[in-house]
């Protein structure tokens, strides 16, 4: 087990997280917290070039998105792992609990095995009635305590297959966390990584089995925080986040991609397929308005732009995740509150 740092060591670094935090305007969220934390303790060093890198790219900024992206990439699945970690060594304990119970039980069996065998030979062997009742005696004892302890053994075995059955719970739940996002409830990158995986696999595999993804990043969201606050910007993810999860169906996933920034998973649809999705999508979030809860009038429209596309097979990720953000950078440029599709933009456009 590793070694518990000391509080002044821990304070330091707390501190140091908070400094950072302040120093480029970040919300102070429990994951900005846990990435600045970890930066300042020096314990993953890999995240770290990481921050510095994009610190340096961007001369000297780094931002919220920035932040949640790299919490995703290296942290988010910290947590799955203890999880497991735990449960896994729970799980043990069980087992070996119940081993050592089946042994004791086996031993006891053999015990009991010897003292009935041994009644058989003494009753065999002429014995005199007060003899014969005292061997039947003992073997009626010896009879209730193996039931007695056959009893304490099948509750302790039912107690086990519990203590197996909730922490299988547990793990179903820790694992369903860590693919989810804690704002809206979408899935995460994580989540998203793992099932875009999952459709390249079988697309390139088999070529009938088309998918299309799309980009989607609210509009001038900045916006929002900087005019009505964060909050209020959270509230405006947690709508659009709704808004998209109930304009989609059955198979198709809807992600928390970064930030602002969302992704759907359509599988088993062609680009036409996406692109009335996408389409859709973007005419539900813009009937959306901020009202002011005082008042009850509208102060704000939300749109967003999108990119589609669908993936070609054997295409890398990346090269999927590049033309289709190609083509949201195109929906921006053009005006935004808008669908291009990629590779055709100008004869796919929509709107
Ligand atoms: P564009 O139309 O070009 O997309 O403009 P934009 O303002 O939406 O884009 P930009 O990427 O400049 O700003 C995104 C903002 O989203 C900046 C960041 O502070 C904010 N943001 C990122 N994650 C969260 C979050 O979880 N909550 C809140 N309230 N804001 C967030
Ligand atoms: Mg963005
Ligand atoms: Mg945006």
């Amino acid at each position: 087990m590793s070694e518990l740092p000391s509080a002044d060591r821990v304070q330091k670094i707390a501190t140091e997280a908070f400094t950072h935090i302040k120093k480029w305007g970040l919300m102070p969220t429990p994951e900005n917290y846990e990435l600045w934390f970890i930066y300042s303790s020096e314990s993953e060093p890999e995240m770290n070039k990481v921050v510095d890198t994009i610190i340096k790219r961007n001369k000297g900024y780094i931002s919220d998105t920035e932040c949640y992206n790299i919490f995703n990439d290296f942290l988010s699945g910290n947590r799955e792992e203890k999880s497991v970690q735990q449960a896994g060594d729970q799980i043990q304990k069980t087992i070996e609990d119940v081993n050592d119970v089946v042994v004791s039980a086996k031993k006891r069996a053999e015990k009991y095995g010897g003292s009935l065998a041994k009644a058989n030979k003494d009753l065999a062997s002429n014995k005199s009635k007060e003899e014969i009742g005292k061997i039947l005696e003992g073997v009626v004892t010896d009879t209730e305590d193996m039931i007695a302890r056959n009893d304490e053994l099948e509750k302790m075995l039912k107690d086990s297959s519990r203590v197996v059955e909730d922490m299988r719970r547990d793990l179903e739940i820790a694992r369903k966390e860590a693919i989810t996002d804690s704002l809206t409830g979408l899935s995460n990158r994580k989540g998203f990584d793992k099932q875009i995986s999952k459709l390249i696999d079988l697309a390139r595999e088999d070529q009938s089995h088309h998918f299309s993804i799309i980009l989607l990043d609210i509009d001038h969201f900045k916006n929002f925080n900087d005019t009505f606050g964060h909050q209020i910007g959270d509230q405006v993810l947690k709508l659009v986040a709704r808004t998209l999860k109930e304009g989609v169906k059955g198979r198709d996933v809807a992600v928390r991609y970064g930030g602002e920034e969302f992704a759907i998973l359509l599988p088993e649809t062609d680009i036409q397929g996406g692109l009335k999705v996408a389409e859709l999508l973007r005419k539900e979030v813009e009937k959306k308005e901020v009202v002011n809860r005082t008042s009850g009038k509208a102060i704000a429209k939300i749109t967003l732009s999108a990119g589609i596309t669908e993936y070609r097979p054997p295409e890398l990720k990346d090269d999927l995740i590049a033309r289709v953000d190609a083509a949201l950078y195109s929906a921006k440029n053009a005006g935004r509150n808008r669908v291009v599709a990629a590779p055709s933009a100008d004869s796919e456009k929509s709107k």
